[in-house]
């Protein structure tokens, strides 16, 4: 109670510093701002307070909602100087499994909510010459597509879903099935301003302040708040190619899948412009929601494809094409490449659509899910980078092994090439050239079968982590959750240092980001 009162006491001096005055008209109390609100709303601090992960719940003292930089170093300078402090996390589309946007249960907090309706901040501007756009940091992926498809551009990296703001992407790295080629969301980045732990607002990039540039891409919003993000951007492709093709032979589901990411460095018209995959373990909607393949209308009969056992594996890979192409070219691209995989012959199965339809294919399965009450549940999702060496361990101790024949949602595998993803950002791989994600992507249910319960699935969750561990086989999370700093020193091995010097450059008094929980705030 007593720390509530200080925070609220170093709101009201916040109120007196950037000038800031009560709304009298608004009911419950709205301060509002020169630029932006901060605000103790209830309908703020409880949407603030949770996540998707729908696992973690933690009520901040108060929301602000920015419309400029300035206002993010008015509050941070303040939670820096003040004698008690609190703790200042940015929320993107609080779009997290484990209060990772949250602030520190028990602790004064203000969350910064960095995109929403209430938002009034910069909009993206396209410089066509020099093929890049600048965001504000809680810009979601869908309206800086939207932005530059204006301009015939589009960013060259993405997530699978677009409905995630720019900062939350760019402080985990943000990857998708171009990764192997373009690399990282993180590694398509020009430019940054950044609002550090000490309320400093600086730009940053590989030559100016590179140590807070590297520091916060991949740094899990420990080092500062990114208000301005500049993104590389490519000529946008109109329409794509999109193909799956099924294996019941693990390996040589890997093999090809190396493949055709071994040929990042080849010209556009001979490798893929798009590579991923998902294991089938069984069938229906909350299963198979995140591949539009897969409907009610069209299931996959795993035992008419000749699988023997119940597994099965599914290659996605896409060609892009320009409005000027010649289809046949296309077909006879696609066919080279196809030629070489090995496959389930009466497998493949092939659509064309435009590629903002392709890029927003998840958008679409969401309104199915959310129509059927099955989006807003928990997601105990476990998002792991295997090395290359150990993925066949992983498949029959975990695909074929822990999740018998029950998979609660979607399951994604594909590999990356490490050689594409900056050493010198705070993320972590695994130590070898090739690493696959392996996403298990599961919803909680609460319809009487046992295996679907929350408390099931994160049981599963501690086995084949317990597995990864017992075999050696060394993972790291991505969207990583640790309860302890112990875990984070684990997780990080030898960046630990790294990561360490760099809190107490940027964050000296662990302000930042405390749902993470690597810090404990020093006040
Ligand atoms: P939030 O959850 O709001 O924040 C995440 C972290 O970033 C927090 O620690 C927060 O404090 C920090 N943060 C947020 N904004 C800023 C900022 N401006 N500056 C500094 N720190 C900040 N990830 C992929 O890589 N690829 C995918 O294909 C993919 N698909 C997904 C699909 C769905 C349906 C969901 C729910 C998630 C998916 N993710 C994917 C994971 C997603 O990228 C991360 O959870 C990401 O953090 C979500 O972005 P957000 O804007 O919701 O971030």
């Amino acid at each position: 109670m007593a720390t509530k009162l200080l925070l609220l006491f170093a709101i009201c001096r916040l109120i007196v510093i950037v000038g800031l005055t009560l709304d009298p008209t608004t009911d419950p109390i709205v301060i509002v701002g020169i630029d932006g609100q901060l605000t103790v709303d209830r309908h703020d601090i409880v949407s603030a307070s949770t996540d998707f992960g729908k696992m973690t719940r933690t009520e901040p003292t108060a929301v602000l909602h920015p419309a400029s930089s300035n206002d993010v170093v008015k509050l941070i300078r303040l939670a820096h100087e003040s004698a008690h402090g609190f703790t200042v996390s940015a929320r993107g589309h609080g779009h997290s499994i484990n209060g990772q946007s949250q602030t520190t249960a028990g602790g004064n907090g203000v969350v910064i909510k960095m995109t929403g309706s209430r938002r009034n901040t910069p909009v993206p501007e396209v410089d066509e010459k020099l093929m890049y756009v600048d965001v504000w940091g809680g810009e979601l992926w869908i309206d800086v597509l939207k932005s530059t498809l204006k301009y015939g551009l589009a960013p060259k990296s993405w997530t699978d879903y677009l409905y995630l703001s720019v900062g939350g992407t760019l402080s985990n790295a943000g990857i998708s099935g171009q990764a192997f080629n373009h690399g990282p969301q993180i590694n398509n980045v020009h430019e940054m301003d950044v609002v550090t732990g000490k309320g400093e607002l600086l730009t940053c990039s590989m030559d100016k302040n590179p140590e807070l540039f590297h520091a916060v891409l991949g740094g899990l919003g420990q080092f500062g708040i990114i208000t301005r993000a500049r993104i590389a951007l490519e000529h946008s492709p109109q329409r794509v190619r999109w193909i799956r093709v099924l294996y019941s032979n693990f390996s040589a589901f890997t093999h090809d899948q190396e493949y055709l990411i071994s040929l990042h460095n080849q010209p556009q018209s001979q490798k893929f412009d798009y590579v991923e995959g998902s294991v089938i373990v069984d069938e229906g909607l909350i299963n198979n929601w995140r591949s539009s393949f897969f409907s009610p209308k069209n299931p996959v009969k795993i035992s008419s494809l000749g699988a023997g056992g119940n597994v099965l594996y599914c290659l996605e890979i896409t060609k892009n094409y320009y409005a000027g192409s010649n289809p046949k070219s296309i077909d006879q691209e696609v066919e080279a490449l196809l030629k070489k995989l090995k496959y389930i012959p009466a497998s493949v199965f092939t659509s064309d659509l435009p590629y903002v339809d392709f890029l927003d294919r998840v958008h679409k399965a969401e309104k199915k899910l959310r129509s059927k009450g099955l989006w807003e549940v928990p997601h105990p999702w476990l998002n792991l980078f295997v090395p290359k060496s150990r993925i066949g361990d992983f498949d029959k101790g975990v695909f074929k092994g822990i999740l018998g024949n029950k998979t609660s949602g979607p399951i994604l595998i594909y590999p990356m090439n490490k050689n594409k993803w900056d050493e010198k950002s705070s993320v972590v791989t695994p130590d070898e050239d090739i690493f696959y994600l392996v996403a298990l992507l599961r919803s909680a249910l609460d319809n009487g079968e046992e295996t679907l319960t929350l408390k099931h699935l994160l049981e599963e969750n501690r086995k084949i982590l317990r597995f990864c561990k017992e075999s050696k086989i060394k993972v790291k999370q991505y969207l990583p959750h640790y309860t302890t700093q112990k875990e984070w020193m684990e997780h990080y091995g030898e960046k630990w240092n790294q990561i360490h010097r760099r809190k107490m450059e940027f964050d000296p008094r662990h302000i930042l980001a405390t749902g993470q929980r690597i810090f404990e705030p020093s006040f």
